[in-house]
């Protein structure tokens, strides 16, 4: 069927996230021009939205669509280029240099274009972004369909994209305006990192988003060593240098964070800013744990990311957050930890809260968008039910997410991407690495 605006999706469960955490059975849901109009028992649907065009999905949990709150997505085109290296010798041996050579529009356009039929495909409705050529990033999501929060980058460094802190700087404010628009693009701020912006340009950056009330995406507490080398050339801890210098607050979502101390809790405590967990990137690149049991303790907002898939090596957020779940039950000694809806919540409502967008995403509530994603439970190891949040979390594969929508709009239907043309996205990734590895066989 063509894609209706008004539409009814009736599957087996249903999970609200907010306000019923307990899947709601043979529920109905119903979409109107673009947000969630109704949600309530399928036989009263039945009644009193006769003649809507309807979804039935009779094996089928459906949830709000999932947020992937960090990731660098047109790295998707060095996947597997470098592994098993500690952070700064990946970064500055083979990353930054491969960067180089080889970022520009078309690479950005082509790397996020893949990195996004995949993270579609497995049940991602929302993504934050933090890379050069940002406009590409945003071209790629609105021809897909797909909601995005792009975090313009800033260094203090030139790259292909922009020469120095100055001129990222005016670009992120550029691209604000030039996509303006765009209801599913987000412009926020991405200082890298603390060792590679300095305090100057750190300044201006709290000035420009508190003054547009904009959102700052920062690396922070990734490695030991940049605690080190922080204390070493500030005499203080990183978090503290940004708390210093006005960055820290609500509007601020800090990445990785797995070198804590109780005085930087109090500090994200006392600000509420938000942390975004990388779990696999943190193991994969040995940086340690990010403590979820002490943050979520205090009450600190928790989401999750996948970061870039140079260094995950995947997009799939279903399989963080079962990574989320699993590590911090074992790195906190507490199996009660991070449940199963816990988990879900990180990767929804906490992500929607980070974003600033509580009131509009998150959860399957009345009056907000449409972004909703359903998984069929019917397969081998999604059987039998007792719990279908525990199935979705601890047991299925992100292979079965079926259907999506964004914006009330159906992105993926039977698992076929509904603007997208997956064959020619996967063979310009394939070019690329034909020319990638031609070069450095040079
Ligand atoms: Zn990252």
């Amino acid at each position: 069927m063509k894609a209706p605006a008004n539409f009814i999706v009736s599957p087996r469960w249903l999970v609200s996230v907010v306000p019923k955490r307990a899947p709601l059975e043979n529920y109905s849901l119903v979409v109107q021009s673009g947000k969630i109009s109704d949600v309530l028992p399928a036989p009263e649907a039945e009644q009193k939205y006769q003649g809507l065009p309807k979804y039935e999905l009779k094996d089928h949990l459906l949830i709000p669509g999932l947020i992937n709150m960090h990731g660098h997505a047109a790295m998707t085109l060095l996947r597997g280029y470098a592994d098993d290296l500690p952070l700064m010798q990946w970064l500055q041996e083979e990353i930054w240099p491969a960067e180089t050579r080889w970022v520009d529009a078309q690479f950005v356009r082509d790397g996020t274009s893949l990195a996004i039929s995949e993270m579609l495909l497995s049940g991602t409705t929302t993504f934050s972004d933090q890379y050069f050529f940002p406009g590409s990033t945003a071209e790629a999501a609105i021809e897909a369909g797909m909601r995005c929060q792009i975090a313009s980058p800033v260094l203090e460094f030139p790259s292909n994209w922009a020469k120095d802190a100055k001129d990222y700087l005016q670009k992120g404010l550029d691209l604000r305006d030039e996509f303006r628009p765009h209801s599913l693009i987000e412009i926020a701020s991405g200082p890298h990192a603390p060792y590679t912006v300095s305090d100057n340009t750190l300044s201006e950056i709290a000035k420009y988003s508190n003054e547009l009330q904009s959102n700052i995406q920062v690396h922070l507490h990734e490695s030991a060593q940049e605690i080190e080398d922080s204390i070493k050339e500030f005499g203080k801890r990183p978090i503290q240098r940004l708390y210093d210098l006005g960055l820290l607050g609500p509007n601020t979502q800090c990445v990785h964070m797995t070198q804590l101390i109780a005085d930087d809790m109090d500090l994200l405590e006392k600000t509420n800013t938000s942390v975004v967990h990388c779990p696999s990137s943190n193991l994969k690149l040995a940086n340690g744990f990010c403590p979820v049991k002490e943050l979520t303790d205090r009450g600190i907002n928790v989401c999750i990311g996948t970061d870039g898939a140079a260094s995950n090596n995947s997009l799939d957020l279903l399989a963080e957050i079962r990574m989320a779940s699993l590590l911090a039950k074992g790195h906190s000694g507490d199996p009660t930890i991070l449940d199963a809806v816990s988990s879900l919540e990180c990767a929804t409502i906490n992500a929607a809260r980070a974003l600033g967008m509580e009131d509009q995403l998150g959860s399957l509530e009345v009056g907000k968008q449409a972004d909703m994603v359903a998984i069929k439970l019917d397969s081998p190891e999604s059987t039998p039910i007792y719990n279908p949040i525990s199935q979705l979390i601890y047991s299925a594969n992100s292979s079965n997410f079926s259907h999506s929508w964004i914006q009330g709009k159906l992105v993926m239907e039977d698992r076929k991407l509904t603007n997208l043309h997956l064959p020619s996205i996967t063979k310009r990734a394939r070019h690329w690495a034909e020319r990638i590895r031609g070069a450095s066989n040079d």
